[in-house]
């Protein structure tokens, strides 16, 4: 099961097709139908009302549902000049390395704090908790199971995000250094200037 993921808004109803004009409120189904992940669906106010409001969540199958506004999406470019947590938090998420799921979670809760990420729910799946967060300017849906972290670990973790904000997520951040052995000359990438 992936329990990290994350899932785009639509840029057009899923049930009538109609696509979603700038500042138009729509809602957001998920659906827990899939054994890897919980299946986003957005759906225009019409189709809510008709097809989805009136019963319970069970009855219609979803777990969770929220409203929102539909906003055109920035221009890539500004996406891709900012490296920032949400960045660095999307590309852990997109490894999908359980190695980095500790830190995966503690820059969604940073996220949160900084008001970056808002928590929609908070649900339980296969026994794990599960934070569904959302990024409200992008309406990206971020789902990250609580590691269940002790507070011994925190720290350790801790460290592992500030290296992982520092330096990205190349070179790896957990290479065992054996202070004996030389050191074989790396070749080292070409830095980018991070934005913090
Ligand atoms: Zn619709």
């Amino acid at each position: 099961m992936n329990e990290w993921n994350i899932q785009s808004r639509a840029s057009a109803c899923e049930s009538c097709a109609q696509p979603f004009a700038d500042k138009q409120s729509l809602h957001t189904l998920l659906f827990d139908e899939h054994a890897e992940q919980l299946r986003r669906m957005d759906v225009c106010e019409a189709c809510w009302q008709s097809q989805f409001s009136d019963g319970a969540r069970e009855r219609k199958g979803f777990i969770s549902h929220w409203q929102g506004i539909f906003e055109v999406p920035p221009p890539m470019v500004d996406a891709i000049q900012k490296e920032t947590a949400e960045t660095l938090l999307r590309k852990l998420i997109e490894q999908n390395d359980p190695r980095y799921a500790p830190a995966a979670f503690i820059l969604a809760v940073m996220l949160e704090r900084k008001r970056i990420l808002k928590v929609k729910e908070q649900i339980v799946r296969a026994g794990k908790r599960v934070f569904i967060y959302e990024q409200p300017g992008t309406g990206d849906v971020f789902t990250i199971a609580d590691p269940d972290l002790h507070l011994d670990q925190l720290e350790a973790v801790q460290r592992d995000v500030a290296q992982l904000l520092e330096h990205g997520l190349n070179p790896p951040p957990t290479t065992i250094q054996n202070d004996d052995a030389p050191q074989p000359v790396a070749e080292q990438p070409v830095e980018t200037p991070l934005q913090s």
